[in-house]
C-alpha cells in the first residue's frame, strides 16, 4: 500500500537488530532524502552468535562456494595455534577456530566464519574489505595493533 512502510522484523527479513536499523535509513531516505537506498545496498551482512567465544560469519562458506565452482583456497587454524595473535590466551580463552574462503583468481574474501574472543568486532573490518573491494592480502598485509585479536588476520590468511 502506498505510503505504508513496514521496518524491522516485521517485514520477513533477516531478524536483527542492524537489518532494523537499516529499514529505517531506507525509510528514513525515502522520506526526507534522496530516495536511492534500498536493500540492495546490503552487501556482506554479517551476523554473531554471542556464545563463548562468540561465533561470528559474513559471505558465503565454503560448501556454498563449491556449489558456484568457485576457484578458492581456504585458509583456517585453531586460534590456540596462532603465535601472532596472543590475545586470547592473555584473556584465558583461546578456544575457537578461524576460517577464510579466498577466490585464488583476485584473491576476494568471498566469506569468513571465526569462532573466538572478538569475533563480533573482527567479523565487522572483514565485511567492510569486502563491501570496499578489498582483498585477502590487505587484511592479511594489515599493521594492526598488538596484542589484539585483529592479528588474527596476519597470522591465518
Ligand atoms: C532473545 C533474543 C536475542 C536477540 N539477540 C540479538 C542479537 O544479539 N543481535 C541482533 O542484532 N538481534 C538480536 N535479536 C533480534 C532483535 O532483537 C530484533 O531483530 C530487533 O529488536 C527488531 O527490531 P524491531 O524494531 O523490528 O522490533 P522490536 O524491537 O520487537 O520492537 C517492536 C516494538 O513494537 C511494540 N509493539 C508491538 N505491537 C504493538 C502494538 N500493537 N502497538 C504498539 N506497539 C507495539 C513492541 O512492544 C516493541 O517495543 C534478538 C532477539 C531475541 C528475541
Amino acid at each position: 500500500m502506498p505510503g505504508v512502510y513496514a521496518v524491522g522484523d516485521i517485514n520477513g527479513g533477516p531478524q536483527f537488530t542492524y537489518i532494523s536499523f537499516d529499514d529505517h535509513r531506507i525509510v528514513l531516505d525515502d522520506l526526507l532524502g534522496e530516495g536511492k537506498r534500498t536493500r540492495d545496498d546490503r552487501v556482506a551482512v554479517p551476523w554473531c552468535a554471542f556464545l563463548n567465544p562468540p561465533l561470528a560469519s559474513v559471505g558465503i562458506s565454503e560448501d556454498e562456494a563449491a556449489k558456484e565452482d568457485r576457484e578458492m583456497r581456504v585458509a583456517k587454524a585453531d586460534i590456540a595455534k596462532i603465535a601472532v595473535m596472543p590475545r586470547p590466551k592473555i584473556l584465558g580463552n583461546p578456544a575457537g577456530m578461524a576460517k577464510f574462503v579466498v577466490d585464488t583468481k583476485t584473491d576476494e574474501i568471498l566469506g569468513a566464519t571465526l569462532h573466538c574472543v572478538d569475533s563480533q568486532e573482527l567479523i565487522n573490518t572483514v565485511a567492510a574489505v569486502m563491501r570496499l573491494g578489498g582483498t585477502a592480502a590487505d587484511l592479511r598485509d594489515g599493521i594492526w595493533t598488538h596484542p589484539s585479536s585483529t592479528e588474527v588476520f596476519n597470522g591465518v590468511l
